[in-house]
């Protein structure tokens, strides 16, 4: 088979890539490989938030590739309408926001991180003149929480809804294959150089495409596949795994625009977004790994379930389970995408967009359609995502252990921690301090990691750690060493 670009990835990132591809070159050979059923397909089990604000933290603005990241997911608030209404039969109609509009609520027993990204989010709401408004719990229709979990403060951003990601995986597929793109069922098992350029795939039925340009979008398996040619070189991908539950109602009324909580920083914060006919998805857990797990874990979704009746609604206990969405956010070392050329000629990536890739894709697809129609300079966009780079340092050694440690006295106090007056959370800080510290010793070089990244490696199986080290040694070290305990 011979093709002009071959996308390995059937993902959000994937398909909208080639249709945006097939869009502005028509006349161009576009196959798109992915298994049909996307098993531990991030997308699919996506909430499918369509944030950009609400997003927001107390660190958004704090480095160059958090402000170009907010910028993307910016650029991809206004994109979204006109996106949908292209998916559609031609005649302007595609599917629609599954719920417009987004309630941020500040719940009475928020943590202080919670709080700083709450003032955050309105920070900037102010900032770039975002219509919004301050509303109180009891405007908020359908809001029913224990009443020690009670929203303080709230918001109302108007132009952040969502999506049914389904809904719009089918449509994109359905418009690439109108716009005659190839979809194949399949994986791709290897990719082929010749000359020192990628030049094509193999699947795993044996089959091989001869193409131009190859993307990598397969999600969490993206990393070994850009290993293949580039051991090491990219900044290992982690599983963020993500499990969430569709629920039907039954005691009404319920939800009729999403509700969520701010970001933490290791979970996108509690969200529920209704999906019309009294279905409301529930999500979202986060653990970090390197290697996949064998499932979800038990522990953090029996607290998603409490968390959405305690904080949003007690009567969702009396809805009834219609299914459980459970996958993998393709997570880099550093948090941030890989998007863009990779210095291998024909070789680009489209992958590692960990929770809010749903979001940006057609911001994302776009750039990377300028790039591979044109290979001329990276857009301004994408340029700090280069796939072949340093991992992103947003902070210090010092304050990344810090952060780990106050997340974990967070977590514990969310989870339920309640100590004697006679006590304070010193032992469970000492504790995540030894942890980071037994962590950082893992590594070769000292690294400032997000708290959650941290966990991982302190959890790490050795392969997994010989990878992330390797990767370590090729960039290049930084200025100062693991701080003593
Ligand atoms: C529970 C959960 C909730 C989320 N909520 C939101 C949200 O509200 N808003 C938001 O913006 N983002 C959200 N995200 C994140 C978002 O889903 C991801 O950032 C985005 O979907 C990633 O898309 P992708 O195409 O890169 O990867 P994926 O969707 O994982 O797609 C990769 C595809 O490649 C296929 N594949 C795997 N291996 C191969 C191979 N070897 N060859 C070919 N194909 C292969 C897989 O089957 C899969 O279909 C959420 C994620 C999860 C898990």
């Amino acid at each position: 088979m011979r093709a002009d670009v071959a996308v390995a990835g059937n993902g959000v990132l994937g398909l909208s890539l080639a249709v945006e591809l097939k869009r502005r070159a028509p006349g161009l050979r576009v196959v798109l490989v992915g298994p049909a059923s996307r098993p531990g397909g991030a997308t699919a089990a996506a909430g499918a938030m369509l944030n950009c604000f609400a997003e927001v933290t107390d660190t958004t603005h704090r480095h160059p590739a958090s402000r170009a990241k907010f910028a993307m997911a910016r650029t991809a608030l206004d994109a979204w309408p006109d996106w949908l209404a292209a998916l559609g039969d031609g005649a302007g109609k595609g599917p629609s926001l599954a719920s417009p509009g987004t309630f941020v609520v500040l719940g009475a027993q928020a943590t202080a991180t919670a709080v700083r990204n709450f003032d955050a989010v309105q920070e900037a709401l102010k900032e770039h003149a975002e219509p919004h408004q301050e509303v109180q719990a009891a405007d908020i229709p359908g809001l029913r929480p224990v009443p020690h979990e009670r929203p303080l403060r709230a918001l109302y951003l108007e132009r952040e809804g969502a999506v049914d990601a389904r809904a719009v995986l089918q449509s994109l597929e359905t418009c690439g294959r109108r716009l005659g793109v190839t979809v194949t069922d399949g994986s791709t098992t290897h990719l082929l150089t010749a000359g020192g350029r990628c030049t094509g795939m193999r699947l795993d039925d044996g089959t091989e495409i001869a193409a131009g340009a190859v993307v990598v979008a397969a999600g969490t398996a993206s990393g070994p596949l850009l290993d293949q040619l580039l051991p090491g070189r990219t900044p290992p991908m982690l599983h963020g795994t993500g499990c969430a539950v569709r629920t039907l109602r039954h005691t009404r009324p319920g939800f009729d625009r999403v509700i969520r909580t701010p970001t933490r920083s290791g979970a996108c914060g509690m969200h529920l977004v209704p999906l019309g006919g009294g279905v409301e998805y529930l999500g979202a857990t986060n653990v970090v790994s390197f290697a996949p797990p064998p499932g979800p874990r038990l522990g953090v979704t029996q607290f998603l379930l409490r968390f959405a009746t305690d904080q949003f609604d007690t009567r969702l206990g009396m809805s009834a389970v219609q299914g459980w969405h459970y996958a993998g956010r393709p997570v880099p070392l550093d948090r941030f995408p890989l998007l863009g050329p990779t210095g291998i000629d024909g070789l680009y990536a489209a992958t590692g967009t960990y929770r809010d890739g749903f979001h940006s894709s057609p911001v994302i697809a776009r750039h990377l359609a300028d790039t591979i129609l044109d290979p001329g300079p990276l857009p301004e966009l994408l340029a700090p995502f280069a796939p072949v780079r340093d991992p992103i340092e947003t902070m210090t050694v010092e304050e990344s252990i810090d952060l780990f440690v106050s997340d974990e006295v967070e977590t514990a106090a969310e989870y339920g921690m309640r100590l004697p007056y006679f006590l304070d959370t010193e032992p469970i800080a000492a504790r995540a301090r030894s942890q980071a510290h037994e962590a950082l010793e893992r590594l070769d070089r000292p690294i400032a990691l997000p708290p959650e990244i941290l966990a991982a490696a302190h959890a790490a199986p050795p392969t997994h750690l010989r990878h992330l080290n390797t990767y370590l040694r090729t960039s290049p070290p930084t200025a100062g060493s693991v701080p003593s305990p």
